[in-house]
C-alpha cells in the first residue's frame, strides 16, 4: 500500500483513466459507486488529494476543512438518496488490520440494509 499517485487506483479514477460511476463531485472530492457493493447503496467519497491513509491525510495542510468536506459530501448523498432517515454507516478502513485495500484515503457510505455491530 505504498502506491504513488501515478499508479494509485483512485488517482487514476480521478484522472479519468479508469471508468467509474460518479455519484457526486466537488472541488476537493469525487464520489463514486463501489465496484463490489456491500449494501444496496455503497459509495466511496474520495479526496482529490492523494494521501495513503487517514493519518497521512490529516497531516496535510488544511486537512480539517478538507475532511469536513468529505463528510459533507457523504451527508449530501445520504440526503439525495433519502437514506438519511433510515440510517447509514460511514467507514474509514485503515491499514491491514483495518481492512484497507486501496492506499488512498476514502470514506465508505453504506446504506439500504440493517448492519450489525461489531462488523465481521
Ligand atoms: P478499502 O478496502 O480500501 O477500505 O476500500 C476499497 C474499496 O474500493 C473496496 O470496497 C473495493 O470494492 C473498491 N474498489 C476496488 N477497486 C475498485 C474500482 O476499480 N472501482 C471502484 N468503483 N471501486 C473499487
Ligand atoms: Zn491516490
Amino acid at each position: 500500500m505504498t502506491a504513488s499517485s501515478a499508479d494509485c487506483l483512485f488517482c487514476r479514477i480521478l484522472r479519468g483513466e479508469i471508468p467509474a460511476t460518479v455519484l457526486g463531485r466537488s472541488d476537493r472530492t469525487l464520489v463514486i459507486a463501489d465496484i463490489t457493493p456491500q449494501a444496496p447503496l455503497h459509495a466511496l467519497v474520495i479526496p482529490r488529494r492523494h494521501a495513503e491513509d487517514i493519518g497521512a491525510f490529516m497531516a496535510g495542510k488544511d486537512a480539517e476543512a478538507e475532511f469536513a468536506d468529505l463528510v459533507a459530501q457523504a451527508l449530501a448523498l445520504a440526503k439525495e438518496k433519502q437514506i438519511d432517515r433510515t440510517g447509514y454507516r460511514l467507514v474509514v478502513n485503515t491499514g491491514s488490520d483495518g481492512g484497507q485495500t486501496v492506499g488512498h484515503l476514502h470514506i465508505h457510505l453504506l446504506a439500504g440494509r440493517p448492519m450489525g455491530w461489531p462488523p465481521g
